[in-house]
């Protein structure tokens, strides 16, 4: 190793990955981005609330203006099964895609750095540093090993193989549709604000994001439906997971994949159990999928020279909007804790660690009490400001408007 150079070795590059990948690099690391798929990654379609934390080397680096790629919502509004209004007060909130993310970060790393079809399959730490093997039979020394490799992750089996997804009794149903696709009445409804129906053991949240082509003018845009329905683990949720093809999946299947039947009783169920607006959104989305809902949690994330980040450690549920902010909040730690120790990347993970597992313990155990109270306990009741997003603490994803 070069002096306060470590070279770092990150699997995985989703935004958890690539954002470590920066912040490190930035700390003086020589970086190296190893990631599975042959292809650059896609959103699913889907739109991500953010935090300051997900856009922080972003808004930083100068590579984006925030109001520029997200759009808004300034009203949290709760409507009744008939389409009056419950409850609204004032919010600051702001969305955008996960392909915006993933593109402006992607942007900001030299591509030589980034390995596209190339996974992390084995590692051997030794005295001075960690063998990794690749997916093509090569091995790369590095000093430090981050595994940014989500759910499933490999680092996380091989290191705490007792530690398993846990699926939570629930699917989150997802969709867009064009703001111009929506009725007059419904898109009054639904434009500005974040919107959401609390039903008996449900409940379904709107909000606006950029359309596919980046307009983030109001009528130009999509709202995006997140809709959470019990499914009952083992055959219910076995069959609602295998793909039109016939093929089952573990977590989620994409825009276009779910069976023809699944998308029809959607469409059915969002008629007669949701107010008229959130209903349209569902009923006129593209190409509705849905995504399962897991609880990960892991006792270490820091093993020697290797660590966990982001998914690969804690997968929260998505009532807290948090997960691409913890993967942020992990990797830019983490190159603080490696610039604070001179390289040392043993003392920098030591010195990490307990402060990453706490943030994740906390927001895990928040995101799994407001699923709970939602979807079997029948406590989820707004308005109350322990319903917010946020990472640190409920509504800590308030985004300051720039002058
Ligand atoms: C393609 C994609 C689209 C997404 N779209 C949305 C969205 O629209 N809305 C939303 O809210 N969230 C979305 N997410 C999830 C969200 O980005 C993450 O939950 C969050 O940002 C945490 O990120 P992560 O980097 O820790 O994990 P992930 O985003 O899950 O990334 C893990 C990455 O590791 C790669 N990988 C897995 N195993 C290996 C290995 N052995 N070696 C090398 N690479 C490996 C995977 O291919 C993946 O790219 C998406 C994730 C992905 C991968």
């Amino acid at each position: 190793m070069e002096e306060g150079h470590p070279r770092v070795i990150v699997a995985g590059g989703s935004l958890g990955g690539l954002t470590a990948a920066l912040h490190l690099r930035d700390a003086g690391c020589d970086v190296a981005v190893h990631e599975r798929s042959r292809l650059p990654l896609e959103g699913r379609g889907a739109g991500i609330v953010l935090h300051p934390s997900s856009v922080r080397y972003l808004e930083a680096d100068g590579t984006i203006r925030v109001e520029e790629v997200s759009t808004r919502a300034d009203r949290l509004r709760y409507l009744n099964r008939e389409g009056s209004v419950r409850h609204e007060e004032p919010c600051r909130y702001r969305f955008t895609s996960y392909y915006t993310l993933y593109q402006g970060l992607l942007g900001c790393l030299e591509p030589d750095r980034y390995h596209l079809g190339s996974a992390v399959v084995d590692f051997h730490p030794d005295a001075d540093g960690v063998d990794v093997r690749l997916g093509d039979g090569s091995i790369e020394h590095a000093d430090l090993l981050v595994f940014a490799d989500g759910i499933h992750s490999t680092g996380r089996s091989t290191l705490l193989p007792e530690v398993k997804p846990r699926y939570a009794g629930y699917v989150g149903w997802r969709g867009t549709v064009l703001e111009s696709d929506l009725d007059g009445e419904a898109f009054e409804s639904l434009h500005q604000a974040i919107v959401y129906y609390v039903g008996p053991n449900t409940h379904v949240l709107t909000y606006p994001i950029p359309d596919f082509d980046g307009s983030v003018e109001s009528g130009r845009r999509r709202i995006n439906f997140v809709w959470y329905r019990n499914v009952a683990a083992g055959e219910e949720i076995d069959d609602l997971l295998t793909d039109r093809y016939g093929e089952k999946h573990d977590v989620s299947l994409g825009p276009g994949a779910v069976q023809e039947g699944y998308v029809a009783s959607l469409f059915d169920a969002a008629e007669s159990e949701l107010p008229e607006a959130i209903a349209q959104t569902v009923v006129r989305s593209d190409a509705p999928f849905v995504q399962a809902v897991f609880d990960v949690e892991v006792p270490r994330m820091a093993f020697g020279r290797a660590c966990l980040i982001g998914d690969a450690a804690f997968v929260i549920r998505p009532h807290a909007a948090a997960g691409t902010a913890k993967a942020a909040e992990d990797g830019y730690r983490l190159s603080e804790a490696v610039a604070a120790s001179g390289g040392d990347v043993v003392r920098a993970l030591e010195r990490w660690e307990p402060g990453q597992l706490e943030v994740g313990r906390q927001v895990l155990e928040r995101a799994r009490d407001l699923g709970d109270r939602s979807q079997f306990l029948g406590t989820y009741r707004p308005p109350d400001p322990y319903l917010s997003f946020g990472l640190y603490r409920p509504g800590d994803s308030w985004m300051q408007e720039s002058a």
